[in-house]
């Protein structure tokens, strides 16, 4: 022990805890046969037009990235039809996460989220020293938007919300979005994560980047992680009126995202076919994973995103041990208070067939 202490609200923090990687669990159990349902990414892999991208960019390893990510900007600005002055790009949009809090709220500042809310918002919220004020979930797991305009005081300067949300998959359309937003004062900004907004189908779909000329105090998040299949990049963004983007910068690291992070991010974002093929794709692979549910009489939550949160009872984390024991990683929820859940990401056919086996050798149905 070396008798050096962090700040109070770092000693208490519990760290984030990611899907367990393939490698850790071949070793832990010399399997070979391993399929990782835990952390949400794109079973049909990147883009080919990703992959040769940054083949051509081998040889620029030496030089610093741009730091501004100007010509990635120019383009998510086209793409999403905003000036190239809305947008921050980050490590990630985890990143863009928690560069809104680390400019916006610090100590003695309330920041309200949901009780299942994504696990970045808690922890963000609280290594910054501010307050996290934590509004209970409606019934079904959803956001209860009343309930966090309500939860408003002359403390909060940030509301966030996951929309779909992760752990639950729930979905709020754009009419309760709007008369959620219309009941929240406009010195209080709002973080809207539409991490999973490609997959979402809806009568009523909510696109917050087409939202920001309605409201000052919108910011919203995007990522390359989940639809566009590059997770292991680390690139993300966020769009938000050019002052609020002007104050996220101030704190941003000089060469937050690498070279290859952003040409990809290009090349992503040029192959919207793609896009349109994994949406499709994990359309069916959802109903799969639904039917495979029913087969053993779970209970599921609505699913808007890439994966199914499914009720296995007390036995869920005996069920989570023995999955991990037939080489399949799924997501345990204790952390988010819901220890009788497993989220499970969807996957390649042969994944969600290994799933599905031992699902069948571990309930005996
Ligand atoms: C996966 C996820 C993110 C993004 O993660 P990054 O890889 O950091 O872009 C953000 N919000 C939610 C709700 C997510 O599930």
């Amino acid at each position: 022990m070396t008798g050096i202490r962090p700040l109070p609200q770092v000693e208490q923090l519990i760290p984030y805890q990611p899907g367990k990687p393939i490698e850790e669990l071949q070793r832990e159990l010399g399997l070979t046969r391993v399929s990782k349902l835990a952390s949400n990414e794109n079973p049909l892999g990147a883009s080919p037009q990703v992959i040769s991208a940054l083949e051509k960019a081998s040889q620029e390893i030496a030089r610093y990235p741009d730091g501004s990510a100007y010509a990635l900007k120019r383009r998510l600005a086209a793409f999403h039809s905003v000036e190239p002055e809305m947008i921050v790009v980050g490590n990630g949009s985890n990143e863009v996460l928690e560069l809104v809090v680390r400019a916006f709220a610090g100590p003695g500042d309330e920041v309200i989220y949901d009780q299942h809310a994504f696990a970045v918002y808690p922890l963000s919220t609280r290594a910054a020293g501010a307050t996290g004020v934590v509004v209970p979930s409606s019934e079904g797991f959803a956001h209860d938007l009343d309930a966090m305009a309500a939860a408003v005081t002359n403390r909060t300067r940030l509301i966030f919300l996951a929309n779909p949300n992760n752990p639950t998959g729930t979905y709020f359309g754009r009419s309760e979005f709007e008369r959620f937003m219309q009941a929240v004062p406009e010195r209080v900004l709002v973080v809207l994560d539409e991490a999973y907004f490609e997959f979402v189908s809806h009568s009523d779909k909510l696109d917050g980047s087409q939202l920001l000329d309605r409201y000052a105090n919108l910011v919203v998040t995007r990522t390359f992680s989940k639809v566009y299949g590059l997770a292991s990049l680390r690139i993300g963004y966020l769009l938000a009126r050019p002052e609020i983007a002007d104050y996220l910068n101030r704190v941003r690291e000089p060469f937050n995202t690498s070279h290859f992070a952003q040409l990809a991010a290009m090349a992503a974002l040029d192959d919207q076919a793609f896009v349109q093929r994994s949406v499709a794709y994990n359309r069916e692979a959802l109903a799969e994973l639904k039917a495979t549910a029913d087969r053993f009489a779970l209970e599921t939550l609505p699913a808007y995103g890439n994966f199914l949160t499914v009720h296995f009872g007390p036995e869920a984390n005996a069920v989570n041990n023995a999955l991990l024991k037939q080489g399949v990683i799924v997501r345990p929820l204790a952390g988010y208070g819901m220890a009788q859940w497993l989220r499970i990401s969807t996957g390649t056919p042969e994944e969600q067939a290994h799933l599905a086996e031992a699902l069948e050798t571990i309930l005996h149905v």
